[in-house]
């Protein structure tokens, strides 16, 4: 039979104590306290060091720290936010206040945990493709990858047939294909600001064979137009809900960077066969990645224009304003379009395929027949398109 507990009969209780006096019966040795807590004597050594959890006694002679059990819920909290990841600093601001604000700091913590991990998976995604690009290069593509490049390009946009005004922007150069969707009371010069703030990059000075420089400088620019949009929307009280997509594609040789914000659309013809290059940042596209919507649902539910992310949102949620950035290797043959919602809502994805793979089609031919298209399927939005066909030269 095990003998009731008797805290003056427990050794600990005056060992190590070299005054002679038992520590009081209700403290946990340290040992104890790291058993029930999963936090190692290393680290309450240092949260005690660093002022996050101090012993409720520390013995004058030994040194040896002592704990009350009414210690054990703060410890086992500081022990789950290390876990987390969240930093020793952060902790100790937050470990004294109430659980329900420590339950919204959390959640902060998790959302921007949340958006630097995705960017640092896009950082990787995009040194993997720019590191292994010598290697996956198609054995097909490569004498004409090497050979010099020309593009063919047009851009147009249409207010539809319901809008009272256009808030879209397209535009096509010779080495900068652009769509800019604005929405609110300021949308209007909120795509125009996004697609001006790239229009430099026609004339930027390109050191060849440098893909990353490419993608810097397209980055560099996006950073630029989401800039100029912020203070367009924080410029009047009534733009609070104003902003802008933006998905543009940069060209040096075959070389090609894309930058992709909103749900405008990237497409790739080729080889007969559609790519579509950009994902939506909206909400129906996000529930039907998590499963709970179809595809065909997604079509004609009602927030179907919500978006997650936007040129203007707030600047201190970087998963709400940080743009998709990738390279490409172009190809002679390949036709790109780029184009805003009012498009994709209202034109199935096979009618889109079938007008760019129209042959002896031009990029005019195609942008007028795709805005035709969106406009007798009632034009509901406003319509921009931007194709570039890619070809050999000589
Ligand atoms: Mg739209």
């Amino acid at each position: 039979m095990t003998p009731l507990y008797r805290p003056e009969d427990d050794p600990r209780n005056v060992r190590g104590m070299s005054d002679g006096k038992a520590k009081a019966p209700e403290l946990l040795t340290i040992g104890e306290f790291s058993r029930a807590t999963q936090l190692s004597a290393k680290a309450l050594r240092l949260y005690d060091e660093l002022g996050l959890l101090c012993p409720a006694r520390v013995d004058e002679w030994t040194g040896y720290r002592y704990y009350s059990p009414g210690q054990l819920e703060q410890a086992r909290l500081v022990a789950w936010l290390r876990r987390l990841g969240m930093p020793l600093a952060k902790i100790k601001a937050i470990a004294g206040l109430r659980p329900a604000e420590v339950a919204a700091e959390v959640a902060a913590y998790l959302r921007v945990s949340t958006a630097e991990f995705a960017e640092r998976e896009r950082l990787a995604q995009f040194l993997i493709q720019y590191l292994s690009r010598g290697e996956t290069a198609m054995p097909a593509s490569a004498s004409t990858a090497q050979a010099p490049l020309a593009i063919r390009y047009y851009a147009a946009s249409d207010a539809g047939r319901v809008r009272p005004a256009n808030q879209d922007r397209g535009y096509a150069g010779p080495s900068l294909l652009a769509v800019a969707d604005g929405c609110g009371a300021v949308g209007d010069a909120a795509s125009a600001a996004a697609i001006d703030a790239l229009r430099p990059l026609e004339s930027a000075a390109l050191p060849d064979g440098v893909p990353a420089d490419l993608l810097n400088l397209l980055s560099d620019a996006a950073a630029a137009a989401a800039a100029s949009v912020r203070s367009l929307v924080a410029s009047d009280a009534a733009a609070a809900d104003s902003g802008s997509t933006l998905t543009a594609m940069y060209w040096t040789g075959s070389q090609l960077a894309m930058v992709h914000i909103g749900d405008g659309r990237a497409y790739l013809l080729r080889d007969g066969g559609l790519f579509q290059l950009t994902n939506d940042h909206s909400v129906v596209q996000s529930l039907i990645d998590a499963g709970k919507l179809t595809p065909e649902e997604a079509a004609s539910h009602p927030q179907r224009s919500l978006l997650l992310k936007a040129l203007g949102g707030d600047p201190n949620s970087p998963e709400a304003t940080t743009p998709d950035l990738s390279l490409h290797e172009a190809r002679a043959g390949d036709r790109y379009l780029l184009c805003s919602d009012g498009l994709t809502t209202v034109v199935p994805v096979a009618a889109i395929r079938e007008t760019l793979s129209e042959a002896g089609s031009s990029p005019e031919d195609v942008v007028t027949r795709l805005i035709a298209l969106a406009n007798e399927a009632g034009g509901p939005d406003n319509v921009t398109c931007a194709v570039a066909d890619i070809t050999a030269t000589g």
